[in-house]
């Protein structure tokens, strides 16, 4: 049998394929599934249709020719049909604000996004975060061309969408934790009553991070540490105290835990949903019980047992990260085409 290297995964497509296998035969899927995918990861990673030196005067010489428009039309048609790179941001609801209208409509998922939020006083570090109703940032959005020109040259250089866009669906995934319309009694008393504090913080963390921008921000335990205790960067003073005791261990379980999530099959808004009830960590267990009792559920559903999730996440992010080099080279192709 021979493979083509060139053919890209669908989103959760080990998990599929493992959902319709006995168990016994999931040691073997996983690992040709590793080996498959290390493979495409790396042909891709190799891959360059245009050096990165050259992509931001090449989108600097769209917009004086007046193409920014339909070149970025086409990068965006182009990875919705051939690449799952957009999945996340459509189950968020937030495709058509951010890849559609570029955030000039000032809201994302349908929620109100106020820009340039007084920092606090006392505390200047306070920047962006999600205040019922309105995500609330430190920065103005920028035009719907610079959007478009920073979305390009960013996709270009990295397949990640720039970070201010990074941040704005961070915040939103925040907005999916939290009770809203669609939510049952339960979330709210959930929300309300059981986990507000210090202890919900490292999961919340974990999903905004892991979904926001794409787990690579952040992506070890030290650096997570580091954005919530050392940067202070969404919680006012009241908070700070709390969050110098968040403990690595903790923080490892959360990224963890969100990440086998995902795996699942999981998506945005399923997460949000769980976290609206489930956020207690149990210190003597050194576990999220009644989020391990999910993602056991579901592993069963798949045919896995622990080893076979950790394997199952490794693929997951192998899958999701071969979706962005994709959309890099797609978009590295419509740039040069552009420019010919
Ligand atoms: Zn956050």
């Amino acid at each position: 049998m021979s493979i083509n290297i060139e053919v890209l995964p669908r989103a959760n497509e080990t998990l599929n394929m493992l959902r319709n296998q006995p168990s016994v035969q999931a040691p073997g899927i996983l690992s040709g599934r590793i080996i498959l995918l290390e493979l495409k990861n790396r042909y891709l990673e190799q891959t360059n249709l245009l050096p990165a030196r050259y992509v931001n005067p090449q989108v600097g010489r769209i917009s004086e020719t007046g193409q920014l428009g339909s070149v970025y039309d086409k990068v965006v048609q182009r990875i919705g049909q051939e690449t799952d790179y957009f999945q996340e941001y459509h189950e968020a609801g937030a495709f058509d604000d951010i890849f559609g209208r570029q955030l000039q409509d000032r809201k994302i998922g349908g929620v109100k996004i106020k820009e340039n939020v007084r920092k606090l006083p006392g505390n200047g570090q306070f920047n962006n975060s999600v205040m019922f109703p309105r995500i609330k940032l430190d920065f103005e959005i920028p035009d719907s061309s610079q959007v478009k020109a920073g979305i390009l040259s960013s996709v270009a250089l990295t397949g990640l969408p720039p970070l201010n866009v990074g941040t704005i669906f961070h915040e939103l995934v925040h907005r999916l934790q939290i009770p809203g319309k669609g939510a049952g009694v339960l979330d709210y008393v959930s929300y309300y009553f059981i986990g507000r504090g210090y202890w919900d913080i490292p999961l919340v963390e974990a999903q905004a991070y892991r979904t926001g921008y794409c787990n690579t921000r952040f992506s070890s335990p030290e650096e997570f540490i580091a954005s919530l205790t050392g940067a202070k960067s969404e919680y006012s003073q009241a908070y700070d105290k709390s969050l110098y005791q968040v403990k690595q261990d903790e923080i490892t379980v959360a990224v963890k835990s969100i990440d086998s999530l995902r795996a699942l099959g999981y998506s945005p808004r399923d997460i949000g949903r769980v976290l609206m009830r489930y956020r207690m960590f149990n210190r003597k267990t050194g576990t999220y019980p009644a989020i391990q009792r999910l993602i056991d559920q579901a592993a069963e559903e798949a045919n896995l047992d622990e080893a076979g999730v950790n394997k199952l996440v490794h693929v997951d992010l192998m899958e999701r990260n071969l979706q962005r080099l994709q959309a890099r080279l797609i978009t590295q192709e419509e740039l040069l085409q552009a420019v010919a």
